[in-house]
């Protein structure tokens, strides 16, 4: 295979993004474990968030959400950065990428304005396939699905390619490139319930800190407040924006709640929510109760919740509809700059895989889809191209086992569900820790899956306090 000026691990927004902006400056390779669309991106309902009307919103404003949210353990600098570029990338996916948002923007919580923008509830889908459509189009990307990132090739501290297999397979390959870009997504899969799909285990955390490269944050897990209560592991959201605009909570017992727990009531930020449901689940369960909207209303406005609650044998507008807190965002991850740079010269990282500093200790809802746009720019500004240098290296031997892969990944998520999860303490942080380091897995996949577990387990331990994401209940 021909080497790239630049490979692309990941084909969710921000590697897309990324490969289009690149793509200006050189040859570029996206390499993508499953399908082309398959990503946390496909999925995202809501929007991207971008103050693009100051007749009502601001710039600050939009700051000083952020911050909030995060419990200003956000980097402010990265903040103000985001929320300036963000409308450019609305305005870019409208105009040169054909992405066709709806007039108006929507509410969501803990935004003081309505400034997400949305094509109605399957945004992801829609960004995801026009991108794609894109980059499939441009005689400078080249795309190679069903293969694997395993390893980054990091000489004398210069990231000068990666070790790549292609599924299925147990030949591995190098590639090497001027610039190596993970966009590898975030890890909610990690957890028995998680709104993610398969792919989102945090291949890209572990290759990033067996290359030693500087990681954060990882403590700080995302548990979306409302998925449909299920029994699979890839649960249905019901978007934040049911209830921005104006869906409510209820308990066992009928009572709205929220409003007792936060001012803000059901669009307080999703820590704050996520925690509530999962103090009410103890005397039962708890349901989303949009019954006062109109099935029209609804169904025009939700197609896809519309459906996915229909399937699931429920009508939106006549039932109250039994949710739960699930894994759903990993606000921590590689260390970047501005500009996407890793602590590993020509290591790039993007998107969900980063920690630029953004979401703080508690990511602002779509508030993602915009750092994988303005990132994913970002990252491509200041590149050139040049000679790939190859160098001349062993091939490392991994072991591929199937089996091993789903059993551990079975012990993981359901260790990390139960110990390592909403409302955490340090003797299930410990035992959760002791679990990990006593499994012996010998499959490649398996040891990723419990080094990025044993990482944010350790991670976890040495916050002493809660904060945002992570709560401590001793
Ligand atoms: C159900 C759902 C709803 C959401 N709604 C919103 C919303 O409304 N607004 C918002 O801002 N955010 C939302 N989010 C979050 C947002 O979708 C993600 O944070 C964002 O899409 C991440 O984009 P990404 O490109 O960084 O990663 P992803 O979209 O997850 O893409 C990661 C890519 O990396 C690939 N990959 C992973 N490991 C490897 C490997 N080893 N080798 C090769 N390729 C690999 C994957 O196959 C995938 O292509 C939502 C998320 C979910 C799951």
């Amino acid at each position: 295979m021909q080497n790239p000026n630049f490979l692309i691990v990941g084909s969710g927004i921000a590697g897309l993004t990324a490969a289009l902006f690149c793509a200006k400056q050189g040859k570029v390779l996206i390499v993508t474990k499953s399908t082309l669309l398959e990503s946390s991106s496909r999925y995202a309902q809501a929007g991207v968030a971008a103050v693009r009307n100051f007749k009502w919103d601001s710039f600050e404003e939009h700051v000083a959400d952020t911050l909030e949210a995060g419990c200003h353990d956000n980097d402010k600098r990265t903040v103000k950065f985001l929320v300036e570029n963000a409308p450019k990338m609305v305005d870019w996916l409208e105009h040169k990428i054909g992405v066709k948002f709806q007039k108006e923007p929507t509410r969501e919580a803990a935004h003081s304005h309505s400034r997400v923008w949305n094509t109605k509830d399957s945004t992801g889908e829609a960004i995801e396939k026009a991108l794609a459509k894109k980059v499939r189009a441009n005689k400078n990307i080249k795309i190679l699905t069903q293969a694997s990132l395993l390893d980054l090739i990091v000489e004398k501290k210069v990231c000068r390619g990666a070790w790549l297999r292609l599924n299925g397979n147990n030949e591995i390959f190098p590639v090497f490139a001027n610039k190596i870009v993970l966009a590898t997504g975030g890890y909610g899969q990690l957890f028995a319930k998680s709104t993610n799909p398969e792919v989102s285990v945090g291949d890209g955390i572990a290759a990033a800190a067996r290359a030693r490269a500087k990681l954060k944050d990882l403590e700080f897990i995302q548990f979306h407040p409302t998925a449909l209560v299920g029994r699979q592991t890839r649960l249905t959201l019901l978007s934040e924006s049911l209830r921005g605009e104006g869906a409510v909570l209820r308990n066992a017992r009928g009572e709205r709640f929220m409003p007792t727990y936060n001012k803000a009531g059901e669009l307080a930020p999703r820590d704050i929510v996520s925690r509530a449901i999962f103090s009410e689940m103890k005397q039962g369960k708890v349901f989303l109760d949009f019954t006062r909207a109109s099935e029209k209303f609804l169904s025009e406005r939700f197609p896809l919740v519309w459906r996915e609650v229909g399937k699931a044998g429920f009508n939106l507008a006549k039932d109250l509809i039994p949710i739960f807190p699930v894994a759903h965002y990993s606000c921590g991850g590689v260390v970047t700059n501005l500009r996407g740079e890793t602590s590993v010269k020509n290591l790039l990282a993007v998107g969900e895989v980063a920690q630029t500093g953004l979401h703080g200790a508690n990511r602002l809802a779509s508030n993602s889809l915009a750092e994988a746009l303005v990132f994913g720019k970002a990252v491509a500004e200041k590149l050139k191209s040049s000679e790939v240098q190859t160098v001349t290296i062993k091939a490392p031997k991994y072991f591929f086992d199937t089996k091993d892969d789903v059993a551990v990944r079975k012990i993981v998520q359901k260790t990390m569900w139960e110990r390592v999860g909403i409302v955490r303490n340090t003797k299930d942080l410990r035992e959760a820790l002791n679990t990990f380091e006593k499994l012996e897995p010998r499959s490649f996949a398996a040891q990723n899956i419990v080094l990025v577990a044993r990482l944010i387990t350790k991670a976890a331990l040495a916050r002493k306090k809660s904060l945002g994401t992570h709560f401590l209940e001793d």
